[in-house]
């Protein structure tokens, strides 16, 4: 509508009304292309019974299309400069509260029990400041928080490396993490002109849809990790020759070997053509033989 946040009058506005001026040290690059916006939320596939949580709002141009889709939104933004600006834009909507904080500091788990009580199905849906695009997605993943699913506007190539199939490029650990939690999809490509300022690299809103039960059965999850992590250290090296270097007691080379040839996984094979079953027999059978 006329009234959007999102539009580059009303943004242009707002910004000099405050007198606010970017900090790129936050990743701050606003959305104002309202089409985006509906794009986004409609791949959260939220309704009115379902919570969101945004990480940055800005000024609320995402913040304000969540409000209209879902029951309850809650919003961490950082910058302290943006509360009494959220304060004024999103004053229609009596759905969401902003809380000041650094997502990866909050206890997120204890923000779910404290705010978003009585909500089976929480969604985050956010536009992240690219300088902790990686550690923000890993540390939603990793604290199996109860999400339904995760659509977040990222930097293009990371999306590729979330999504990646193994034997390509772009797979490496980051896939197999993103995978293992969620099921992934790049739901579409965004070009620069529609942030103000505009970021120097192409972007792309990404699907995670989380997963009940992982999909392959891990014994330890602590090792699957740093098996796969083992695997891709270096690129240029085979299998094997990551494992030892990176993982197993060098005195046990043999032993490797022997577990590799049992499982029919070829040792002179390198880290990115292995599946993440692949992964997880290696993981479970180094478990089983004490390796
Ligand atoms: N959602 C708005 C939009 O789409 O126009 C702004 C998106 S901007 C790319 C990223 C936002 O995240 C900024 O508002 C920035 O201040 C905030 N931010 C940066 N680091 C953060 C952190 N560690 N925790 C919470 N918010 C953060």
């Amino acid at each position: 509508s006329g009234k959007d946040i999102a539009t580059p009058t009303r943004t242009r506005e707002v910004l000099e009304k405050y007198g606010f001026s970017f900090k790129k040290s936050l990743g701050q690059n606003f959305l104002i292309d309202t089409n985006i916006l509906h794009n986004i939320v409609d791949a959260a596939h939220l309704d009115k019974s379902r919570a969101v949580i945004e990480i940055g709002p800005g000024i609320g141009a995402l913040t304000e299309q969540l409000c209209r889709a879902a029951g309850r939104v809650i919003a961490i933004e950082i910058d302290q400069r943006l509360l009494p600006i959220l304060g004024d834009t999103l004053a229609p909507y009596d759905n969401v509260e902003v809380v000041h904080g650094d997502v990866l500091e909050l206890d997120l788990a204890a923000l779910f029990r404290d705010k978003l009580k009585g909500y089976e199905k929480v969604s985050v849906v956010a536009n992240l400041p690219y300088y902790v695009t990686t550690p923000i997605l890993m540390k939603l993943l990793e604290e199996r928080l109860p999400l339904e699913n995760i659509v977040v506007m990222i930097q293009k190539e990371v999306a590729e490396r979330i999504a990646a199939k193994p034997g390509t490029k772009d797979y490496g650990s980051l896939s197999v993490a993103a995978q293992f939690y969620a099921e992934t999809e790049v739901a579409m490509v965004v070009p620069a002109s529609v942030f103000i300022p505009r970021p120097n690299v192409d972007s792309a809103v990404i699907r995670l849809k989380i997963r009940d039960v992982p999909p392959v059965e891990v014994e330890e999850e602590g090792l699957f990790f740093r098996v796969v992590r083992a695997c891709f250290a270096q690129r240029r090296k085979t299998l094997l020759n990551n494992l030892m270097s990176g993982l197993f007691d060098k005195t046990r080379k043999e032993e490797v070997i022997q577990m590799l040839a049992d499982l029919g996984i070829e040792p002179s094979r390198r880290g990115e053509t292995l599946s993440i079953e692949e992964f997880a027999q290696l993981a479970n059978e180094a478990v089983r033989r004490q390796l």
